[in-house]
């Protein structure tokens, strides 16, 4: 049996590390309850707390497949093969930042990044039940997209204009 208890902190990659750039599998439906998968999410959700991130996506520990962990309410949300369905026409920039974007010193990179307001998404929960989670706070709504956007290897600084 799998428990958070025995989750462990994991060592988080950095750019410009290959495994960041793959596209990440999706997780078969019965692997979802396996204790691998199990095991990478409690993992997954240690090591963002650790490193008070508000999300992690698996290639971040060297895990290509497709689970996402974000902190929502003081709730961590589990978001296994997750695809956003819709995206409002607004957006939004604000200051965003990566645990896998450091500088030498090790300490994170913000930068500005415009990102849809809204958006929804479809997912599988830990239990391998379908979820949706409408994110109307633009906050979690950018947490979602950043964190997705992990799954196919795209990072946020990819953004970025040339001059900035
Ligand atoms: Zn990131």
């Amino acid at each position: 049996m799998t428990t958070k208890q025995e989750a462990k902190i994991l060592p988080i990659v950095h750019y410009p590390d290959p495994v960041l750039r793959e596209i990440s599998r999706a997780i078969l439906p019965d692997e979802i309850r396996s204790p691998k998968i199990q095991r990478l999410a409690f993992d997954l959700e240690k090591t963002m707390l650790e490193k008070d991130g508000a999300g992690l996506a698996a290639p971040q520990v060297s895990e290509s497949v497709q689970l996402v962990v974000l902190r929502h309410e003081n709730k961590t949300l589990f978001l296994i093969n997750p695809k956003i369905t819709k995206k409002s026409r607004g957006k939004i920039t604000e200051q965003e930042g990566c645990l896998s974007i450091v500088d030498e010193k090790g300490e994170i990179i913000y930068h500005p990044i415009e990102r849809h307001k809204k958006v929804t998404c479809l997912y599988y929960d830990l239990n391998g039940k379908k979820k949706k989670i409408q994110a109307e706070d633009p906050l979690l709504a950018r947490a979602v997209q950043h964190e997705l956007d992990h799954l196919i290897g795209v990072l946020f600084i990819d953004y970025l204009k040339p001059q900035e």
